[in-house]
């Protein structure tokens, strides 16, 4: 697209009914969302039957020529989709924000359209010759969260498509405008029907799961939806990749050096203004250097702008929704009045518009109080003091989510010891969060089931197929 004007009018609904969506910083209109109902679905799933088998037909090569063209109509368009998702989002232009989310889209496409997949060879001993092969399942469900709305649905169809699939997709009801503009982009280099947007409510959502036509889903959100979604597509067996909520432990080993660390720990717990599924958490920090890291934190974190996203100076900005805000506030208040250590924000002002929390540290609090205990999916994090590695890695491994954890020391080898004992899909080193369109990323326990990126991503996106004989 040209302009943001031209962007916006390609996705403003010319009929049916429409719902303003509002910028989570200062409360003006955005843009008018359509929304779809039942009967929509149903064309759009008709439309991805028919088109599919024309599509997986294409090959390897071809899709992931399509693919690679489809990334580079998102870096055609990379500066009017980021105005769009930070006006929508609320996630600033800049920090690890909206352009660096349209630039994962491109990132992520082309790792899905290049990573190798070839048939293996089980067994081939002169009496068996066993191969496993991945063909297509059909049509994809594809229904994401509001936090990362553009990169999470490139995570969930750039596989689907690859491995020869159809894809719907319901984005979440605060974010449909970024991710009618991002398909409506990467339909520029798309055959028709194959990927499309239904930007519905929760019916839509649900229906989806539970639909005859449609093999599986691709669900990243909450871990009570992803438990609804497990019921409601049992009786049609559907496959399902579960990316749920997390609530990350991130150990500071006593031999870490705090202020080295610091830029990177405020990093993982505060990219996206805290609102990313496997953000940094709860912070368990040994006490020789408690209060070192305490200080060397709020340093950096007092230091980084907090605003409207669409200001170049901004890398921090307001909640998406005032759902969340609330969720944000009513754990550190709780906090506060449990008699934990406020170091840094807690206190709004009320007085502007916007969903904005300031950027909050809380030392000295219990394991058990809800900030530490619940996810709170915002600017706000706690700080516990721990004495025994032991005592830290139990009670990382306490809750019963387990989506990423992070160890931070000066010794690699004590900190892969420690990472072995964490109960979560990814342990990181000195870093937390780094995702790699290379690397398998999926959740333990609670956090969900299924593998994204990587040959395990392209994997999940294909039924398997012995041929033996
Ligand atoms: P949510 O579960 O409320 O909604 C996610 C999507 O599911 C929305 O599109 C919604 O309309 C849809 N939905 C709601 N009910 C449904 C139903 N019964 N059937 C089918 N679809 C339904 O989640 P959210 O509030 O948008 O996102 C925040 C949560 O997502 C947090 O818990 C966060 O940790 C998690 N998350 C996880 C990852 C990950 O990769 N693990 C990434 C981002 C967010």
């Amino acid at each position: 697209m040209e302009t943001y004007d031209a962007l916006l009018a390609s996705i403003t609904p010319t009929a049916g009914p429409t719902r303003t969506i509002l910028n989570p910083a200062t409360g003006e209109a955005v843009g008018e969302a359509p929304v779809h109902d039942l009967e929509y679905l149903e064309q759009s799933v008709a439309g991805a039957v028919s088109a599919q088998p024309g599509w997986a037909a294409l090959g390897h090569d071809a899709r992931s020529a399509a693919l690679l063209k489809a990334a580079d109509a998102v870096e055609r368009s990379a500066e009017e989709l980021a105005q769009l998702l930070s006006r929508e989002q609320g996630k600033p232009l800049n920090g690890p924000n909206a352009r660096f989310e349209v630039g994962a889209c491109a990132a992520w496409l082309r790792a899905a359209a290049t990573i190798p997949l070839e048939a293996e060879t089980i067994v081939d001993d002169g009496q068996t010759r066993a191969e496993l092969h991945y063909k297509p399942i059909g049509v994809v469900g594809a229904i994401g969260p509001w936090n990362w709305p553009m990169m999470i649905t490139v995570w969930q169809i750039a596989p689907a498509l690859r491995m020869g699939n159809a894809a719907v997709v319901k984005p979440s009801e605060y974010t449909p405008l970024s991710v009618l503009a991002l398909v409506n982009v990467l339909n520029e280099e798309l055959p028709d029907g194959i990927l499309s947007v239904v930007a519905g409510g929760r019916e839509v959502g649900a229906r989806l799961t539970n639909h005859p036509a449609i093999g599986k889903i691709m669900f990243t959100g909450s871990t009570a939806t992803g438990k609804a979604i497990i019921k409601s597509s049992a009786d049609t067996v559907k496959r399902l990749t579960l990316e749920l909520g997390g609530n990350d432990a991130g150990i500071v080993l006593p031999d870490a050096d705090p202020k080295a660390i610091a830029a990177d720990l405020f990093w993982g717990a505060f990219i996206n203004t805290g609102q990313t599924c496997a953000a940094l958490k709860r912070l368990y920090v040994h006490e020789d250097i408690y209060d070192a890291v305490c200080d060397e934190l709020t340093a950096v974190a007092a230091a980084m702008p907090m605003g409207n996203g669409l200001d170049e100076d901004n890398v921090l900005g307001p909640l998406q929704n005032k759902a969340q805000y609330d969720v944000v506030a009513n754990l550190v208040n709780a906090a506060r009045e449990a008699g934990a250590r406020i170091l840094l924000g807690g206190n709004p002002d009320t007085s502007q518009p916007g969903y904005f929390y300031p950027t909050t540290l809380v030392a000295d609090i219990d394991n058990d109080n809800p900030l530490v205990a619940e996810e709170q999916f915002g600017p706000a994090l706690p700080i516990i003091r721990y004495s025994t590695v032991d005592e830290a890695v139990e009670k990382a491994n306490a809750l019963d989510v387990g989506l990423g954890a992070s160890v931070w020391s000066s010794n690699l080898p004590a900190a892969r010891e420690v990472a072995a004992r964490i109960q979560a899909g990814t342990v990181w080193i000195n870093k937390h969060g780094a995702v790699d369109p290379r690397i398998p990323f999926g959740g333990a326990k609670q956090s969900g089931y299924g593998l994204e990126f990587g040959v395990e991503g392209l994997k999940a996106l294909g039924v398997p197929q012995v041929i033996n004989g």
